[in-house]
């Protein structure tokens, strides 16, 4: 009994005290002619674009999704549900700056991200510096903090045919 009841305050000193959350996050998009292909923030010339309610961010998406899933929140879907008129067309990166208002006040911080954007063509390294600042400064971290890969599927299945996007997410979060 007495065991019983030092065992439940231990568990309960060990939740209060934790001071950290991991969050995961991934997201597809079909690529289509005629929309713009949107990434990180930032708009790459491509023939293609990312279809989608809003402007089909795959990559903003899999962070928004990371984010509220460290702090068990839920998805994206819903708190930017696709049906409201509201997100459509909608910039991304108002929806990251949305979700990080939701960590904010819960008294969380990113301490750091790490990403990975699977697409066939184009090649984005050379926009992921401007990616990781949009990034950094909207979840108010350095671009030290903030992590973003690409890969190609070796032409293998639906984005080595071209036919749509993957990103996948990780963030660690810690209470202030
Ligand atoms: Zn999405």
């Amino acid at each position: 009994m007495i065991t019983d009841i030092i065992r439940e305050n231990l568990s309960l000193i060990a939740i209060s005290s934790m001071s950290y959350r991991i969050g995961f996050g991934i997201d597809f998009h079909q690529l289509v002619e005629g929309r713009e292909l949107w990434l990180g923030g930032v708009k790459i010339p491509h023939d293609k674009g990312a279809l989608g309610h809003s402007d089909a961010d795959v990559l903003l998406h899999a962070i928004c999704d990371a984010l509220l899933g460290a702090l068990s929140l839920g998805d994206i879907g819903l708190h930017f549900p696709d049906t409201d008129s509201a997100y459509k067309n909608i910039d991304s990166k108002i929806l990251l700056r949305k979700t990080y208002q939701l960590i904010k006040e819960k008294n969380y911080r990113v301490v750091n991200i790490d990403s990975a954007v699977c697409l066939e063509v184009p090649k984005i390294k050379k926009y992921s510096e401007e990616m990781r600042q949009i990034i950094a400064t909207t979840l108010e971290v350095s671009t030290d903090d903030i992590s973003i890969k690409a890969t190609t599927t070796e032409k293998m299945g639906f984005v080595g045919r071209e036919e749509g996007l993957v990103a996948y997410a990780t963030v660690l979060l810690e209470k202030f």
